[in-house]
């Protein structure tokens, strides 16, 4: 077991668009649409809602050449509006398909399960080639149009030839995108993003480990895309989404993000803002560390935590702790900024970082002299109109 903190796998920086992922960027959040990709006002719509909620890339599925010639449709009128989000296309089964959208949006996920129909008979170096020559013409268009290639695996739709050779597990789904990969290198192209997902948490845990292991090993540093498929909806479906997704920040593994939800994609951003935070790999706003509270708290804590919460929330980066007593809190608030501590009936310390610098304010005035502290200390801004 390791004693310190996971630092982040280090990747390469892949650009998508005008936005890269990857290396030391943030790590990003994304989401797809859910209308009918040949519905363009609808797709628009709904990507737009999706971006002002802070999507940084929209995928759109392309299930057949119609969807795929139609990209360029709400690609054209995104940019038209101003919004110069990359576009995502998620392709399936036809290469074809993916030829095309490659020549329209910023990158192409493909699936190796289903991309290609391989003999499960046929010997390894067949395969190999066979998907060569599958792979390059879509590799020749990605390189003319800078269009990048997430190399997608689902658990629950591996090959059956991968399924023969390592069954339904997190090293079949693993060799199903390195085998892809390895083309990609040997024919020169880079560009590429790895996913691993399943619905079952702990195996696409697994697998994401797993093919960083197996990347360090082979010398390949590519981006890694996090998710957990059919997550379902509601606080089920995030928590579901934190354990997946967060475990992986916490090793260090995840260049960029997508919350599955069975609800508007739009409402996935702000989870995944959430998972980002709380796994400590992107703030974008005030942390709060708060105890639960317990016998010897003499204030109200919870009304305390919203009355901070209310007029602190837009202070991003800044950790703020409310602590029910002078005990314990502290020493648990450790890296906190600033400290709102309960010290005896009704009354409040606060703390700048660890030490104590004003003491024993009534309960009804510590939340101002905890802002008025703030604005001293030159940590405060004000909130955007
Ligand atoms: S910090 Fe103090 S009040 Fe809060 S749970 Fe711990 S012991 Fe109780």
């Amino acid at each position: 077991m390791t004693s310190t903190v996971p630092l982040r796998f280090p990747t390469r920086a892949v650009n998508i668009g005008n936005l890269p992922m990857g290396a030391d960027y943030p790590v990003r959040v994304q989401s797809m649409t859910s209308t009918d990709t040949l519905d363009t006002r609808a797709t628009v719509a709904q990507a737009i809602r999706m971006i002002e909620a802070g999507c940084e890339y929209v995928r759109v599925t392309v299930p057949g050449m119609k969807e795929a010639e139609n990209l360029k449709e709400i690609r054209d009128a995104l940019r038209r509006q101003g919004y110069a989000t990359p576009l995502i296309a998620d392709v399936h089964f036809t290469p074809k398909i993916a030829e095309i959208a490659a020549t329209i949006v910023e990158k192409v996920r493909i699936n190796p399960g289903n991309y290609l129909p391989l003999d499960p008979s046929r010997p390894t170096s067949y395969v190999l080639e066979q998907i060569s020559d599958r792979l390059s013409p879509l590799l020749k268009i990605c390189k003319e149009h800078g269009t990048a290639i997430r190399i997608g695996v689902n658990h629950g739709s591996l090959s059956e030839r991968i399924m023969d050779l390592h069954g339904d597990t997190p090293l079949g789904m693993v060799e199903s995108a390195l085998e892809f990969a390895r083309v990609c290198e040997g024919l020169s192209f880079h560009d590429l993003v790895f996913s691993m997902k399943a619905s079952n948490t702990r195996v696409m845990i697994a697998a994401n480990r797993l093919l960083a292991e197996r990347m360090k090993q082979e010398g390949m540093n590519y981006p890694l895309h996090l998710g957990v498929t059919e997550a379902g909806a509601g606080e089920d479906g995030r928590i579901k989404s934190a354990i997946g997704i967060g475990s992986l920040l916490a090793d260090g593994i995840g260049d960029t993000i997508r919350v599955s939800l069975t609800e508007e994609p739009e409402f996935e951003i702000p989870v995944a803002y959430n998972i980002l935070q709380a796994a400590g790999v992107r703030i974008t706003k005030t942390e709060f560390i708060s105890c639960p509270s317990c016998g010897r708290t003499q204030f109200n804590i919870q009304s305390a935590l919203e009355k901070v919460q209310a007029g602190t929330s837009h202070l991003k980066g800044l950790k703020i702790a409310v602590m029910g007593c002078i005990v314990n809190g502290p020493g648990e608030m450790a890296d906190a900024h600033y400290g709102y501590v309960g010290a005896g009936k009704g009354k409040i310390h606060l703390y700048k970082g660890q030490s104590v610098v004003e003491k024993n304010i009534s309960e009804g005035l510590a939340v101002e002299a905890l802002i008025s502290l703030i604005k001293a200390s030159g940590d405060w801004f004000d909130p955007a109109p």
